[in-house]
């Protein structure tokens, strides 16, 4: 049954009003819901798994902050310890205590790592770890792969032209076509275009970046075979290998996907969950690589906020808890019962949609196929469906992120009753979708 759409009347003067401040009214793109139906909605207050807009419309969140999230919103645990830190000042701009307790934390619980440096991004992750790697190497290109995304650093503003291997062209005005030409893209899950651009671009190749987990334009699972190949690949080149785990760090286990897949890259990006909500990424390898980072090493890297400490604070409360035992094994069981029941639903209406999930990440693609592995497999008419879809479950209120392209996240703040709430939503969206 169509239910009428929510009011959106504070949302939308609060939105009339920002575009006035702010480029298309939003301080990051997505946020502008060019991709689905409506003007934005402006959220003012988030409990566990539940979000308030400012018309009062109540929803179960399954953005999650775009990942960071994994406790839910405003966990009492992580509050507390920002607000205790806090106390003491914000930023000094020196090194605190906290600094070495965070690094303690994951170091001694990550043996894919020996040290870290921290920033205020996943940006200014992905690019730093990029300069380690050419600074390590001495070489210039790097490799990236269609349909994953690592912020929005020059170098990776790239995408691919037509053929097996290309150099990037940029996919965004201001990027230098020099910077582009540095970096080369090819299809993900395929060997022949890997292995050419490695003949291609022989003793050339700085790094090979790829997000383990590509969850940023549909949920693109590789194979372990697949990886293990690339790994192999690299080592064959000289090429160190860097995971970018901003998404699948500390999310499908706190090793994130290195232990998910038992592989062991040169470099790690991570960001969203390490920060508990605020302003953090890092990055981190051998400590033989990570000591040509300045100041004992040649290659450059700074910042003012880098490990501030109500960061670092957020930080901390939010991984201990996930160390706690059995901790991922819930939020994963959760998240497979959630998405069985829907696959379930819709085996039997016999309806042209996949669910695909890894660990408490799930992406809807409006498909017949059974799995989508490169950007090209997506069919971009598909997002119609998503559209909809996602119109249907706001007015329902459900919160999923205004995109078909983006992934949903489970949090440990989702009880059982959130979902059966969203999955009688998602059933109830679908037959409108598909017109039963
Ligand atoms: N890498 C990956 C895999 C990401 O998903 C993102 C952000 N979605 C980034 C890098 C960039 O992180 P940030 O938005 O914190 O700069």
């Amino acid at each position: 049954m169509q239910i009428p759409d929510i009011s959106r009347t504070k949302s939308a003067e609060l939105y009339e009003k920002a575009k006035t401040y702010f480029p298309g009214g939003v301080n990051s793109p997505v946020r502008a819901f060019k991709s689905v139906y409506g003007t934005p909605l402006f959220i003012e207050k988030g409990d566990g798994s539940h979000i308030w807009d400012a018309d009062g419309n109540e929803f179960i969140d399954f953005c999650g902050s775009w990942g960071p999230l994994i406790l839910g919103h405003n966990r009492a645990s992580v509050r507390e310890k920002v607000m205790e830190v806090m106390q003491k000042g914000m930023s000094f701009g020196a090194p605190t205590a906290l600094e070495n307790e965070l690094a303690e934390l994951i170091l001694s619980n990550n043996k894919y790592i020996q040290k870290i440096r921290f920033v205020s991004s996943g940006t200014e992750a992905v690019m730093s770890a990029i300069r380690l790697a050419r600074g390590y190497t001495k070489r210039d290109k790097i490799l990236k792969f269609e349909g994953c995304y690592h912020g929005h650093t020059d170098a990776l503003l790239v995408k691919a032209g037509s053929g097996l291997v290309t150099f990037g062209e940029t996919s965004s005005a201001g990027v230098p076509k020099a910077f582009a030409d540095e970096t080369i893209v090819v299809a993900l899950n395929d060997k022949d275009a890997l292995l050419k651009a490695f003949d291609d671009f022989k003793d050339q190749i700085a790094a090979v970046i790829i997000e383990p987990i590509p969850a940023n334009n549909g949920l693109l699972l590789q194979t372990p075979e697949y990886l293990n190949f690339l790994r192999d690949t690299c080592i064959q080149n000289g090429t160190m290998l860097i995971f970018d785990e901003v998404i699948s760090g500390f999310r499908v286990g706190f090793e994130g996907a290195a232990a998910y897949y038992n592989i062991q890259p040169d470099i790690i990006t991570y960001g969203k969950i390490i920060g508990g909500g605020l302003p953090v990424g890092a990055y981190g390898a051998s400590a033989e690589v990570m000591d040509h980072i300045s100041p004992v090493g040649s290659v450059y890297q700074a910042g003012t906020l880098s490990g501030n400490p109500v960061a670092m604070a957020a930080g901390i409360a939010q991984l201990t808890e996930l160390l706690q035992p059995g901790f991922y094994e819930e939020l994963h069981d959760k998240t497979a019962g959630f998405v069985k029941a829907i696959e379930a639903f819709v085996a039997e209406r016999g309806y042209e949609l996949k669910v695909f999930t890894i660990g408490s990440i799930f992406w809807f693609a409006f498909t017949g196929k059974e799995t989508i592995s490169s950007a090209d497999d997506i069919d971009p008419q598909s997002m119609l469906k998503f559209k909809a879809m996602h119109r249907e479950l706001i007015n329902r209120g459900i919160y999923l992120g205004p995109s078909g392209y983006e992934v949903g996240f489970i949090s440990a703040a989702h009880t059982t009753a959130d979902l059966e709430t969203t999955k009688t939503a998602i059933f109830d969206s679908l037959d409108i979708v598909f017109e039963k």
